[in-house]
């Protein structure tokens, strides 16, 4: 079981959260000028990285808030949470970083 530390909260299983998936992806400025393939590249098409990857999560069945996570993909270490207020920051400890 993946352990989360909801920024708010503090470590909590996995099951107590709802992914959002990739994280940073910009909505478009000017959709009207958007070709179908652009749009439909916005809408659909993530990154499926073997390493790094930076996700949102919804901490569902707490204080259901979102933030971002940056976890390794391969290993499921955490390796730091972020608010939308908050720049990245590490982990204080690993204990929230395991399988
Ligand atoms: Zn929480």
């Amino acid at each position: 079981m993946l352990l989360i530390e909801c920024p708010w909260c503090g470590p909590r299983a996995e099951t107590e959260f709802s992914c959002g998936g990739e994280a940073d992806i910009a909505r478009p400025l000017d959709t009207e000028k958007l070709t179908d393939k652009e749009w439909g590249d916005y809408l659909f098409m993530r990154r499926n990285p073997r390493g790094v990857h930076r996700e949102q999560w919804m901490h569902a069945q707490g204080c259901r808030r979102w933030f971002k996570a940056q976890r390794d993909t391969v290993s499921y270490e955490i390796q730091g949470y972020e608010t939308f207020d908050r720049p990245l920051a590490a982990m204080d400890n690993k204990e929230g970083a395991s399988k």
